[in-house]
């Protein structure tokens, strides 16, 4: 074996030593220039602690109350219920759209469905042509509530295994 640091040769395995985080194979007379690298944890440095139960200690569980409130939703032949009823009132989308106080524009495009009006708008529309645009939907409680149930979280296995 050759001595890492004076490069001399030597006989036997020679010592481990520690030179500023190297590891060198030294003679004997070498050896002081180290610290001995038995003597360290060969565990390699700047491996993380493992990190157990450190997820967020509060979990808000609650559905939100926008959740159960029922939506209203545009029904789906919006554009002909729109223009059969003004047809019927004998109004032109320029009549219809001045007593909703929108533009002729507007009323066009929600008959011909490449615009789907506001709730707003259907409101007004509703209302001037007597007729139903808008829906309320139900089904969105029982949307959350089988999303509630969905089953544990990884939170939920990691607080169990504490
Ligand atoms: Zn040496």
């Amino acid at each position: 074996m050759l001595c890492e640091i004076c490069g001399k040769e030597f006989k036997g395995k020679g010592f481990k030593i520690l030179v500023e985080g190297a590891e060198l194979t030294v003679c004997y007379s070498c050896q002081k220039f180290g610290t001995s690298s038995s003597s360290r944890s060969r565990v390699p440095r700047g491996a993380p602690p493992q990190q157990r139960g450190a997820g967020p200690a509060q979990r808000p569980r609650s559905p939100s109350p926008q959740q159960k409130a029922r939506s209203l939703e545009l029904v789906e032949d919006y554009n002909d219920i729109v223009k059969n009823k003004r047809e019927e009132m004998g109004l032109s989308q320029a009549d219809l759209g001045k007593r909703i106080s929108e533009k002729e524009s507007l009323i066009h495009r929600v008959e011909t469905k490449s615009i789907r009006p506001t709730n707003k708008v259907a409101r007004k529309l509703e209302k001037v042509l007597d007729v139903t645009l808008l829906e309320s939907v139900g089904d969105v409680e029982v949307e959350s509530k089988t999303s509630f149930n969905k089953g544990l979280t990884i939170g939920d296995i990691i607080k169990f295994k504490k």
